[in-house]
C-alpha cells in the first residue's frame, strides 16, 4: 500500500439503521447511519408501506392539490367568461331584433 493515499480504516463500524437494527462492518467512517436496513426495508419484511423517510410523499401530495386547485380556478373563469359572452350574445340578438 502507498503510504499516506489511503483513508483510515475501521475493521467494527457501527452501522445504525433508523428502525433500531445495530450490525458491524468495514468501513472507513466510525459509525454509519441508515435509513432503511434488510431487516426493516419493504422488500425483504413483505409488507406494503411507503418507506418516506423525507418526507416525499406529503410533498407530492401537496404538489397535486395545488394542481388541482389551480384546475378548479381555471375551469370557474372560464365558465363565468362563457356565461359573460352569452349573455352579450343574448343582449346583441334583442338590440337587433
Ligand atoms: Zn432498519
Amino acid at each position: 500500500m502507498k503510504p499516506k493515499i489511503h483513508p483510515k480504516y475501521y475493521p467494527n463500524a457501527q452501522v445504525i439503521c433508523a428502525c433500531g437494527n445495530t450490525w458491524t462492518t468495514g468501513a472507513t467512517v466510525p459509525v454509519i447511519h441508515t435509513d432503511v436496513c434488510s431487516a426493516c426495508h419493504p422488500f425483504f419484511t413483505g409488507e406494503q408501506r411507503i418507506v418516506d423517510t423525507a418526507g416525499q410523499v406529503d410533498r407530492f401530495m401537496r404538489k397535486l392539490e395545488k394542481k388541482e386547485r389551480k384546475i378548479a380556478e381555471i375551469k370557474a373563469q372560464r365558465k363565468s367568461l362563457e356565461e359573460e359572452q352569452k349573455a352579450k350574445r343574448i343582449a346583441k340578438r334583442m338590440g337587433a331584433a
